[in-house]
């Protein structure tokens, strides 16, 4: 079953009220669900938007539920202090029930008050991701779960780990690789931190994932070694 993909007008005006530099590739470039890779805007938004998002949201939860059924937590450490990074789902699921804030991505990572990362995923963007393409949901989940745990972290380097996550956790196969391929080369255009284009973005991700396969294969020679 395909979910039904939202409007690139609805897409294009949602994504002109949050960032209108952008809103040109994003009205050229979105396909359907997948601009949440639009998402981690590098400027915050103002305190008070960010209430207006808690008020909007359904109540928090720290719980995320797998495509393999199970549910897990986005765990983060600041200044020794390790805790489960809060997840706010915005929206009741209706189509045209979307928040600007989002941009259109289907999950942001913001940051409260505390300075604690804050998972904000959109129910429409997500639903239908979930209901098209679940393992996709456990990509993004994972990938936004690598920006919390590591502000620093580029795109490229949020989607490596998210893939050498899943891979760790038993949910990496010839067919999930390739469905993750397709979902990224969908997306034409896309603003120069994820590349410029979906095809692009996935090369750099498959080149870093390469990269720390080689250097873990290295560090077993070495312990072998010694
Ligand atoms: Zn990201």
């Amino acid at each position: 079953m395909r979910a039904a993909a939202p409007t690139n007008s609805v897409a294009s005006s949602v994504a002109s009220s949050l960032a209108p530099s952008i809103a040109s590739s994003v009205a050229s470039s979105l396909v359907g669900l997948l601009a949440y890779l639009l998402a981690t805007l590098p400027a915050f938004l103002p305190a008070s938007v960010l209430m207006s998002l808690a008020l909007l949201a359904t109540p928090a939860a720290q719980a995320f539920e797998r495509s393999d059924g199970s549910i897990v937590g986005c765990e983060v450490e600041r200044n020794g202090v390790r805790r489960i990074v809060q997840e706010v789902w915005l929206g009741k699921g209706a189509v045209g029930d979307r928040h600007p804030e989002l941009g259109g991505a289907a999950a942001v990572v913001r940051t409260d008050a505390e300075g604690w990362p804050v998972i904000y995923f959109d129910n429409v963007v997500f639903g239908a991701m979930l209901a098209r393409d679940p393992h996709m949901a456990d990509f993004v989940f994972y990938h936004e779960c690598a920006h919390a745990t590591d502000p620093a972290r580029d795109e490229v380097e949020a989607n490596c780990e998210a893939y050498l996550q899943l891979e760790q956790l038993g949910l990496m196969n010839a067919d999930m690789q390739e469905a993750l391929a397709r979902t990224h080369r969908r997306m034409l255009r896309l603003p120069a931190r994820y590349g410029g284009s979906g095809e692009v973005f996935w090369e750099r991700t498959q080149a870093c994932v390469s990269k720390r396969h080689a250097e873990a294969a290295g560090r077993a020679t070495v312990a072998d070694a010694d």
